[in-house]
């Protein structure tokens, strides 16, 4: 395999020097050889796979094109890929195979993307680590002594350590974004429902958002132009503008480019070595014609309360569904009652974490206390979005850290869940705007990869990945891989 990149195996493929089976087998040849360490994998299916991929080299013989055509692709174990078991990362939905594909998923398919396997997460997708994995924390392929930064751990691991181009995962307050930075990948969360969450498995609807994770802009925009647009069985989506742009990503004129920069987002908590890149960052946008201005987010320091205030409100709603009854683990009662299966199934099959989200979203929406916490938070949310919209009025786009700091240390944060939370104090805020923004490689401090995130206002998601593009052309912090043995 000559590179990860999937516009690289693209061309190849197109050209008939690569074959879309021999890059599937050498990936699960990589799976093999690292993922004992790694642990990014939850499941695959490799006849089915295989099958797949015959089928697109076929069809590229055959003359057909897509921007996707032949090429592997990981996906975040609560997306529904038909046949193959779904767990979430979660013991309560041990044995439960998927009965039908996402959207995302059928169109990937549909345009000739081979999956290839099902990735390891936080439980149901709630933390910023890969340590609330039911199964198995991934490991960060720079420093297997840290965490790769979740929810979306293994496909972003599976990206970072070349198992495979391109990964879906999915983000809710930064589950994309952060472990892109911890990991050295580009991954897009895209405007509030661009991308269907049909088959996504709901944690907090108002937030999530599959996210596409890859080496570059350029490869992130192959995939995302064939899932992206209006999906009947999800009514909050809708179409992106300028669609038609992806397939072929051209690098964005930066000259007179205004990048907005969030007083709030470059105080003191931010790690000095994350800092020192991020400006070496701004400097490659600034050398092009780029302006540098400040705007100010004042709400930003109440997004953290907001985010796990509406976020364990909807989490709670939502994983009601796990009973014991429709999917997965059922633990039988001593007496026979249902009121006992269903909570001793509760209780065995979800972790810490999924408990202590579950119990506070359930106080959150109590009587008495709805309009103290959950209408409180829905004002908040208002107020933070204006925000943006504000600064939107003095910046083309926004630059900031992803995270204030590199991967920690395994264990580092689990015992002190407030610490946890804050590590995604710069990616919550716009998950609670509905905002498209990006993570991307901006270079190493101690070792260990940092991103720069980029925001946009709603809808620019295209304009937002050229922007990326334009960067990317200009450094090669993205193509940095890590030292991988088996
Ligand atoms: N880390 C955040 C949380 O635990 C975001 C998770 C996500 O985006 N899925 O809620």
């Amino acid at each position: 395999m000559a590179s990860g990149k999937a516009m690289d195996w693209r061309e190849g493929l197109d050209a008939g020097d690569l074959s879309s089976e021999s890059l599937v087998l050498a990936a699960f040849d990589r799976i093999r050889d690292l993922d004992g360490t790694l642990h990014a994998i939850l499941a695959v299916d490799e006849p089915r796979s295989i099958a797949l991929a015959r089928e697109a080299d076929r069809r590229i013989r055959s003359g057909e094109r897509t921007p996707v055509l032949g090429l592997p692709i990981i996906l975040k174990d609560n997306l529904h890929w038909s046949g193959l078991p779904m767990t979430c990362g979660s013991r309560v939905l041990e044995g439960y195979v998927a009965p039908y594909d996402a959207t995302v998923v059928r169109r990937l398919i549909q345009a000739g993307a081979v999956p290839i396997a099902k990735a390891n997460l936080d439980e149901f997708a709630m933390g910023s680590s890969g340590e609330y994995s039911a199964f198995a924390s991934a490991r960060n392929p720079w420093d297997t002594s840290r965490v790769p930064g979740g929810s979306s751990s293994g496909s972003v691991v599976a990206v970072a350590a070349g198992y495979a181009p391109l990964a879906l995962g999915s983000d809710t307050g930064g589950s994309v974004r952060l472990p892109a930075s911890f990991c050295n990948a580009t991954a897009l969360r895209p405007t509030y429902g661009i991308l269907s969450r049909y088959g996504l498995t709901a944690m907090a609807s108002s937030l999530d958002q599959v996210g596409p994770i890859a080496t570059t802009a350029a490869d992130l925009a192959l995939a995302f132009s064939v899932m992206a647009g209006v999906d009947p069985l999800d009514s909050t989506s809708m179409d992106l503008p300028g669609v038609e742009r992806l397939a072929n990503l051209r690098p964005l004129d930066l000259n007179g480019l205004r990048i907005g920069l969030p007083r709030e987002y470059f105080g003191d908590g931010l790690e000095p070595g994350v800092r020192t890149l991020l400006d070496a960052a701004l400097q490659v946008f600034e050398s092009q014609g780029a302006k540098l201005v400040e705007v100010d987010l004042p709400h930003t320091p109440y997004a953290i309360d907001t985010y796990y205030l509406l976020c364990t409100s909807e989490v709670s709603s939502n994983l009601s569904r796990f009973d014991g009854v429709r999917y997965g683990l059922r633990e039988p009662s001593a007496e026979g009652g249902l009121p006992e299966m269903i909570a001793r199934t509760r209780d065995a099959g979800l972790g810490d974490e999924v408990k202590r989200r579950i119990l506070l979203g359930t106080f959150c929406l109590s009587k008495g206390y709805y309009d103290a916490f959950y209408m409180k938070a829905l004002k908040a949310r208002a107020l933070i979005a204006a925000d943006f919209h504000a600064a939107f009025a003095e910046a083309d786009i926004l630059a900031s850290p992803v995270s204030p700091g590199t991967a920690f240390p395994f264990g580092d944060k689990t015992d002190d869940p407030m610490s946890m939370y804050l590590a995604d104090v710069f990616t919550v805020p716009t998950a609670l705007a509905g905002l498209p923004c990006l993570s991307m490689p901006a270079g190493f401090s101690g070792g260990l990869p940092a991103g720069i995130q980029l925001i946009g206002p709603a809808l620019s998601d295209v304009r937002l990945l050229e922007a990326a593009h334009a960067f990317q052309s200009l450094t090669r912090h993205h193509l940095e891989t890590p030292t991988l043995s088996a």
